[in-house]
């Protein structure tokens, strides 16, 4: 068997040692851009150049080092029937969900109070937080929503899901595609954006859905950049809509540093880190399915191109 990493990290070795590692029956390659064809079997993938699917035509799955593959879809040559696999958690969904409590916390708790109140050396109580003031709303239930929202009704928020298709979660009120999203907006203050970038989700988080959340709304997205249209956060902030906007993920990234969004004390920038790919936990599960597949098992993780996720 043959295996072929593919990705941009100048210490590939960080990456191929724990491969052999774990799949010692593989012949481990990194790909090198002037080089033969090695005719691998499989592709472990971060953002590839094209030039990948010309070159290795024996591929019989391409296994992606992130969980959102939309970056992998554009691709103009990748073969319409090569199983594509993103990740799975993979320790993902743990740390997306710290990153929202977070998140929320800071609003909630009103940390930013106290912060400014320690720089004063004020001592002054707030009254206590009212949970039923700070209903969430997470969109997208996969691997990571799912997380996210347990973790939160678990600390007694009022939480909501929404899905493209039906879910039934312990705690949580849930909400199915585009005719129930009114009605999860209308219940949701703080809204998460935790879903894959599609043609169906790009720009979703615009004003006129800004426009439908509860009022002194927080937005909190760690999905893709693409799925904010940022102008019109920018003028949710400003007519009130919404009150403040915690941002992993921009369309431009890094962001630069003319960017507005820095200017603006409603919204926290992190240089999405929300939730890191764990080397470890990522090439046991990706070895672990690569032998599966090369003994004719099935797989799961296999993206329907079809419907992009
Ligand atoms: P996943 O398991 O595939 O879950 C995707 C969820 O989104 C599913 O619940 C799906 O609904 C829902 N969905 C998809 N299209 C929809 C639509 N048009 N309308 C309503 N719901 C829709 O994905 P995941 O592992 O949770 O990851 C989600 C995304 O998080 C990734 O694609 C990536 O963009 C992002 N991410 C970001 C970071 C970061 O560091 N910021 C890290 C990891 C991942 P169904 O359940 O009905 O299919």
């Amino acid at each position: 068997m043959k295996v072929l990493f593919v990705a941009g990290d100048p210490k590939p070795e960080r990456w191929t040692a724990p491969i052999r590692e774990l799949l010692p029956e593989a012949e481990v390659y990194v790909w090198d851009a002037n080089g033969p064809a090695v005719d691998a079997d499989y592709a472990i993938v971060w953002q590839p150049p094209s030039e990948l699917f010309e070159r290795e035509t024996k591929l019989k799955a391409v296994f992606n080092l992130g969980a959102g593959i939309d970056g992998l879809l554009e691709i103009p040559n990748l073969p319409p029937h090569l199983p594509v696999v993103r990740l799975e958690d993979a320790g993902m969904s743990v740390q997306m969900a710290e990153y929202v409590l977070h998140q929320l916390l800071e609003a909630s708790r009103g940390m930013e109070i106290y912060r400014e109140q320690q720089r004063e050396r004020v001592w002054k109580i707030h009254r206590p937080i009212k949970r039923s003031e700070w209903p969430v709303g997470i969109m997208g239930l996969g691997h990571i929503g799912k997380r996210v929202a347990c973790t939160l009704a678990d600390l007694d928020y009022r939480v909501n899901g929404w899905a493209r298709s039906d879910h039934t979660l312990d705690k949580v009120s849930t909400f199915a595609g585009m005719n129930e999203l009114p009605d999860f907006l209308g219940s949701t203050r703080v809204l998460v954006n935790t879903l894959p970038l599609t043609d169906e989700t790009r720009d979703i988080l615009n004003h006129q859905l800004f426009s439908q959340l509860m009022p002194g709304a927080v937005v909190i997205n760690v999905g893709r950049g693409e799925h904010l249209v940022e102008e019109d956060l920018l003028k949710a902030i400003d007519d009130g809509h919404v009150a403040r906007a915690s941002l992993d993920v921009f369309r431009q990234e890094p962001l630069p540093a003319d960017h507005p969004f820095w200017r603006q004390p409603e919204i926290t920038i992190t240089p999405h880190i929300s939730a890191r790919t764990l080397r470890d936990a990522t090439l046991e599960q990706i070895t672990g399915k690569i032998r599966t597949h090369y003994h004719n098992r099935p797989i799961t993780g296999i993206v329907d191109t079809s419907r992009g996720y």
